[in-house]
């Protein structure tokens, strides 16, 4: 497997530590610029749910990572909820999209963590496809 290590190496030195949630906010932030021909850090506002306890809210630090959306920038918004989505809107046009990650993937993360480590899972996550990860995007 071709790892991006850079890649990796940031995210670890954002977040503090690579897990599962943090690298599926990471793909969940990246996929929605992609999607709205965004850039990242201005223009763009993020709005965020996720329950408000580790591991799951690290989903935030991902996002936070791949948008450039943060706290300071005051153009990220964090909701604690049992579901965990992040919408992205670009400022100008409006244009949103909301990227929800698969139930049944999440739950997969405990047990990877448990089998291995925080790494190998945020490992796993980084190698599947979007259409594994997330749900269709409407
Ligand atoms: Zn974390």
């Amino acid at each position: 497997m071709n790892v991006d290590r850079e890649l990796l190496e940031r995210l670890r030195a954002f977040h503090g530590h690579l897990g599962p949630f943090a690298m599926l906010g990471y793909r969940a932030g990246r996929l929605a610029l992609e999607r709205l021909g965004a850039r990242s850090h201005f223009g763009i506002s993020a709005r965020v749910t996720c329950p408000d306890h580790t591991p799951p809210s690290c989903f935030a630090d991902g996002i936070q990572f791949s948008t450039g959306c943060t706290l300071g920038k005051g153009n990220i918004t964090l909701t604690p909820s049992e579901t965990v989505s992040v919408t992205v809107t670009v400022n100008n046009s409006g244009a949103a999209l909301t990227v929800v990650p698969r139930r049944e993937v999440m739950a997969q993360f405990g047990p990877w963590m448990a089998e291995a480590d925080d790494e190998t899972a945020a490992l796993r996550v980084l190698a599947m496809p979007d259409e594994e990860l997330f749900e269709p995007i409407s």
